[in-house]
């Protein structure tokens, strides 16, 4: 497990349904599965190696500022996020959540929160009569993120929620019918949504400065492990769906998306799984698709949790290229565009990312601003992450209505 956590956070930082036949099908289907089975339960971790707790409490914050309650101090919670809440205008860390008592114990005196708003798992309803909690962040396992999330929404708490959303598009919508019912907001923390050089990328496809868009390419992939199934979620199915897609993947996906500005018509694709390699007994190591999108455009989307680190997009279109490599990562992004008025970009610093989407979501929470990455989102994401496993299983392309779901 340190083996496969440090290899993923090292590269990123240096930039860098259907049945059984195949794990296509528990692979959209595990949540369910999970549920049926009575859940994949939250479980507390040891400490992740490398990191660093702060030496001095957070700056206060303004008297509107979001107190959040993070659920699940793993790597991307204690070495990204809760780090980043002392650059947000108005949110601040006002609870912890945690199966693990010395990590409540360490990590509550380090960001200064107060003994009694240390929570573990089993005290976690008790979060409804805290009222120093506003919203709830959810940076569990992805199996989990559903359960814990209806869970918060009534205990009457906003919510953000780690990417995936879930592992099926059925929890994604009983995520969403929890959040009407309690009349709470809830936002997906894509942060590519938020970072300087993706929305410039945004801009620049919205300007056609690659003329019309034909081709999209875009590869998520490092080297897992070595690991086993029984040290690391990611490796296990109920808790992270068919792998490297939902995880690292997802990113090429909403690039293509938000990149063309369109939804894809239809998807084919194709999945693969050694055999005899226990990384992989019970996810994939590659999954490569497809899209097609009405303009005539299409993506191709690779990502493997078994090949050296990479991680871009490349635009081509009728007048020239946007080169993103790379792409979505916490630093170190480059951009340039190869057409008639050529130039390299550096349109801003990545690392803002983090503390721009806790200020839009908290903006959501005070000011009732439309959420930019919200509940909707994710379950669009989820639709053609499932269209995808379910054109790989059949061999078949898969056609899309405009909301994502599946044409019988
Ligand atoms: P980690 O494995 O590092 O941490 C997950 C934490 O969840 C654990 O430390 C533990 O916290 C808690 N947990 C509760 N139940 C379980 C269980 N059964 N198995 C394992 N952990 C459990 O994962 P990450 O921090 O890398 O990922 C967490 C979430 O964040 C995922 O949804 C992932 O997709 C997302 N993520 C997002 C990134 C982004 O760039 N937006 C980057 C990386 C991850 P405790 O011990 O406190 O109970």
């Amino acid at each position: 497990m340190v083996n496969n956590v440090t290899t993923r956070r090292r590269f990123i930082q240096a930039g860098g349904g259907v049945v059984a036949a195949s794990l296509a099908a528990t692979a959209s289907s595990a949540a369910t599965l999970a549920q049926a089975r009575g859940g994949t339960r939250a479980m507390g971790q040891p400490l992740p190696e490398g990191v660093k707790l702060p030496s001095t409490p957070p700056r206060r914050k303004r008297p509107d500022s979001v107190g959040f309650a993070i659920v699940g101090l793993g790597g991307y919670a204690l070495n990204q996020m809760m780090p980043r809440f002392d650059q947000a205008e108005r949110a601040h860390i006002a609870a912890i959540v945690s199966g693990n008592p010395d990590k409540l114990r360490r990590v509550g005196d380090a960001y200064g929160v107060p003994e009694d708003a240390r929570y573990s798992y089993d005290a976690f309803a008790r979060i409804a009569s805290d009222d120093r909690i506003d919203a709830v962040y959810i940076v569990l396992p992805t199996g989990l993120h559903a359960e814990w999330a209806i869970r918060a929404f009534a205990a009457g708490k906003h919510v953000l929620c780690e990417k995936p959303m879930a592992l099926s598009s059925a929890d994604c919508e009983r995520m969403i019918a929890a959040s009407r019912r309690a009349d709470r907001k809830l936002m997906l923390a894509y942060r590519s949504h938020f970072e300087p050089y993706n929305l410039e990328a945004m801009t620049l496809m919205e300007q056609k400065a690659v003329g019309a868009i034909r081709l999209v390419r875009s590869e998520q992939s490092y080297r897992m492990g070595p690991t086993s199934p029984s040290e690391n979620w990611r490796a296990n199915r109920m808790l992270a769906g068919g792998g490297p897609l939902e995880d690292y993947g997802i990113y090429g996906l909403q690039s293509a998306l938000y990149l063309t500005g369109e939804m894809p018509e239809s998807v084919s694709a194709t999945t693969f799984r050694p055999t005899g390699d226990p990384r992989f007994s019970e996810i994939f190591a590659h999954v490569a698709s497809q899209l097609r999108f009405p303009s005539g455009a299409v993506a191709q989307l690779v990502t493997s949790y078994d090949s050296a680190g990479t991680n871009f997009a490349h635009v081509r279109g009728t007048d020239g290229a946007l080169i993103m490599d790379p792409a979505t990562s916490y630093s170190g992004q480059k951009m340039r565009l190869e057409a008639r008025n050529a130039r390299e970009f550096a349109p801003g610093d990545p690392s803002v990312q983090f503390a721009r989407q806790l200020d839009h979501f908290t903006n959501a929470v005070r000011d009732g601003e439309a959420i930019r990455t919200s509940g909707e989102m994710g379950l669009r994401d989820l639709r053609l992450i499932e269209a995808i496993y379910a054109a790989a299983e059949t061999g078949r392309t898969v056609n899309l209505a405009p909301d994502g779901r599946m044409r019988r």
